[in-house]
């Protein structure tokens, strides 16, 4: 069977290379790796998925989504890092924050912006995990160009489309980046939705991670609802401040915020229990679109995270997806490299079987 979802990418994907993590005060290598665009992009196209570039877009709708202070801090910093010597004279190879500057910190103080680089790096950083390098700042406006491309195709009349974003984005809040995240790619996403005339969006975050970026952006408004199913912060799993079920909404958008926490070791069977809960919230909204933020790190052979799910189910939840609104699909995380293709492949079939 040909994959008629049609797949959007930016090479640039490639030239960020995070070379690791600083967790828990040691530098690991990381997971989130160039490879994983890479082996996405083959068995996509291998599976007969039409595959197209990004074509770039303005800041117009970034700037909407993001904090313009987040957005040019991402486009500068490792100039500046660069510049000031850090990775020639310090061996500094990477942007790593060593200092926060946080509410507590600052006990009421102004928020200043110093001039040292290595101060200014933990200014919107959140987490040591989110390492900026020299090719950075072009793979993640390629991947917000990618995801509005896709959002684009659905804007103008596709059924499905497919962002094959990287790197992702779902932990990037309006102000701050961390969690492997930068920028926003779903969240940019639904917001062009919003823009191009769907009165109701619904963003269905199947990441294994709770997409606190995409919670916190949209917490005030009803138009982009927010359901996400996830490893339960609460037993130990990042974003561990974020995720819980008591977590809403907040003014207009109170009711519009959905979190389901599961508890680590959840199969197909409990994840699209939770799944078809979301849907049957979602579609009483009747939404125009469906932002879909696909994770593919809830597998069972994924090193992030303790979800059991196999291609299968992620095939039925494409198909359930599919079958409320036409479909942007933003991938998010999804670190096991062998099977990372399969599960996506799996996924957008389940979703034209959905969406026919
Ligand atoms: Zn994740």
């Amino acid at each position: 069977m040909s994959m008629p979802v049609p797949v959007v990418w930016s090479a640039d994907c490639l030239r960020h290379e995070p070379a690791g993590e600083v967790w828990l005060g040691l530098r690991d290598p990381g997971t989130e790796v160039p490879d994983r665009a890479l082996v996405l992009r083959a068995a996509l196209e291998a599976a007969g998925a039409p595959v197209q570039d990004a074509r770039p877009h303005d800041d117009a709708i970034l700037r909407t989504v993001h904090d313009p202070r987040l957005v040019g801090h991402l486009a500068g910093i490792w100039a500046d890092w660069d510049q000031a010597g850090l990775p020639a004279d310090y061996g500094r190879d990477r942007v790593v924050p060593y200092l926060f500057p946080t509410g507590a910190m600052l006990a009421g103080l102004p928020l200043r912006v110093p001039p040292a680089a290595h101060a200014r790096a933990g200014l919107f950083c959140y987490d040591t995990m989110t390492l900026v390098g020299p090719g950075s700042w072009e793979a993640i406006r390629g991947a917000v160009d990618a995801a509005l491309t896709a959002a684009g195709l659905v804007g103008s009349g596709a059924r499905l489309a497919y962002a094959l974003c990287r790197p992702p984005g779902h932990h990037a809040t309006r102000g701050g980046y961390g969690g492997s995240c930068y920028l926003n790619n779903a969240a940019v996403a639904a917001q062009a939705l919003r823009v191009a005339g769907a009165a109701q969006v619904a963003v269905l975050d199947i990441d294994a991670h709770h997409g606190n970026g995409t919670q916190m952006i949209f917490y005030d408004r009803p138009d982009v609802w927010y359901g996400s199913l996830h490893v339960d912060p609460g037993a130990g799993w990042f974003p561990h401040y974020a995720g819980y079920p008591d977590e809403r909404g907040r003014g207009a958008g109170h009711g519009y915020n959905w979190n389901l926490p599961l508890a680590p070791g959840t199969g197909d069977e409990g994840w699209l229990d939770a799944l078809d809960v979301l849907c049957v919230e979602a579609r009483e909204l009747r939404p125009d679109a469906v932002v879909v933020s696909l994770g593919l790190d809830a597998a069972a052979e994924d090193p992030e995270s303790p979800l059991q799910v196999t291609a299968a189910g992620y095939r039925e939840a494409g198909r359930r997806i599919a079958a409320l609104a036409p479909a942007v699909f933003i991938q998010e995380g999804g670190y096991h490299l062998p099977t990372l293709g399969p599960l996506a492949v799996a996924t957008l079939q389940g979703a034209a079987e959905g969406a026919a």
